[in-house]
């Protein structure tokens, strides 16, 4: 891949903001370059000092879990920084497009859209599944990355991994991004196994879901160290602060207690797709490899109101492309799913 095409020229050339911790990043010596408070944070914790601006510690242990380089990684405040950066750097105002496949996650074109990038739909096919022609018809010369998102949101399954790999192989001078949010939920290997084999690939992840970290913000890309090199100059240089560093630390220590999360929420999934099942307004449930479920009901609508006077609150899909009469329930704990289920039993009309 020529990374020098691909890349905006005036992204190529920018000569990025040079932080104090990019001049100096040893850690011992005596520090007087940042205008820190060298005392102590008023907060009563250790957070008078700026964080790595490369979140070195972090990478190396992420990358021995994950088996990649540090140099493969880049951690964005959620996996919506490194959309938008990869927007950014890539993507031409007004000239270029990406492609996208409804129903899919909305961040793509929101963040296109502020850019003033194009969007090209290549909608998933009735059964949620890649629809080939569709994305060929879609790509033209200005396409620049094309979106897959597998498991996707908000249908849940897995997109099939072979056409996947052939988009990669048609396009390979443009970016092609698989988003697995959910790829901890799914019986299947991670897309980052294909890095070494592609390098116009990059892999979204994020400790948002099965990790349980939603509230500290923390989105992975995996890449070519090439296009990592891009991100990196052109993000907020402290974008990872020291709570969420520390803390993501300790917790790449402890993946077992990951999966066995993942496990239980994936009982929880069964039970509540057969409780579901057994409504007689329940017209379809999707096949999920995720934390969530695709409903299809008799009448969504009023369906979703109804929850939401008892304070149970789903996701209204209903007008999504391909989504009608669906509405979109994340697994919960054993209680939860069980309020939802008393709820659901008492609905009439
Ligand atoms: C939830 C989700 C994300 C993650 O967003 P964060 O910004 O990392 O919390 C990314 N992609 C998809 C498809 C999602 O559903």
């Amino acid at each position: 891949m020529d990374f020098n095409q691909l890349i905006r020229p005036h992204i190529l050339s920018l000569q990025p903001y040079s932080s104090a911790r990019d001049e100096y990043s040893g850690s011992e010596g005596v520090f007087l370059d940042a205008n820190e408070n060298p005392f102590h944070s008023v907060s009563g914790n250790d957070f008078n000092r700026y964080p790595d601006p490369y979140q070195w510690e972090v990478k190396v242990k992420l990358a021995q879990l994950k088996g990649v380089k540090p140099e493969n990684i880049f951690l964005g405040n959620g996996s919506d920084e490194p959309i938008d950066l990869l927007i950014k750097a890539i993507c031409e105002p007004k000239e270029s497009n990406i492609v996208i496949m409804p129903p899919t996650y909305g961040m793509y074109k929101v963040c296109a859209d502020i850019q003033q990038v194009k969007i090209q739909q290549a909608p998933l096919s009735e059964e949620f599944e890649i629809d080939l022609d569709n994305v060929f018809d879609a790509v033209n010369t200005a396409t620049k990355i094309i979106w897959v998102c597998s498991p996707n949101n908000p249908s849940g399954n897995l997109l099939d991994k072979s056409s996947i790999i052939q988009i990669l192989k048609a396009f390979p001078e443009k970016i092609v991004v698989v988003d697995e949010a959910y790829i901890d939920f799914a019986d299947t290997d991670s897309f980052l196994k294909e890095l070494p084999n592609f390098e116009n690939l990059v892999v979204l992840q994020t400790f948002s879901k099965a990790w349980g970290m939603a509230g500290l913000r923390l989105g992975v890309a995996y890449c070519h160290p090439t296009l990592i090199g891009i991100l990196n100059k052109i993000k907020y240089p402290y974008n990872i602060n020291i709570l969420t560093q520390k803390e993501l630390l300790k917790a790449l220590d402890k993946e077992k207690e990951k999966n066995d999360l993942v496990a239980e929420i994936n009982v929880l999934k069964d039970k509540l797709r057969d409780d579901l099942l057994k409504l007689e307004f329940t017209e379809k449930i999707f096949p999920s490899d995720s934390n969530m479920l695709l409903v299809r009901f008799k009448n969504a609508k009023a369906i979703f109101k109804y929850l939401l006077d008892q304070k149970i609150i789903v996701r209204d899909r209903t007008n999504v492309a391909l989504c009608d009469d669906c509405l979109r329930i994340s697994i919960g704990t054993k209680e939860e799913n069980k309020a939802l289920m008393e709820s659901l039993s008492k609905y009439t009309k």
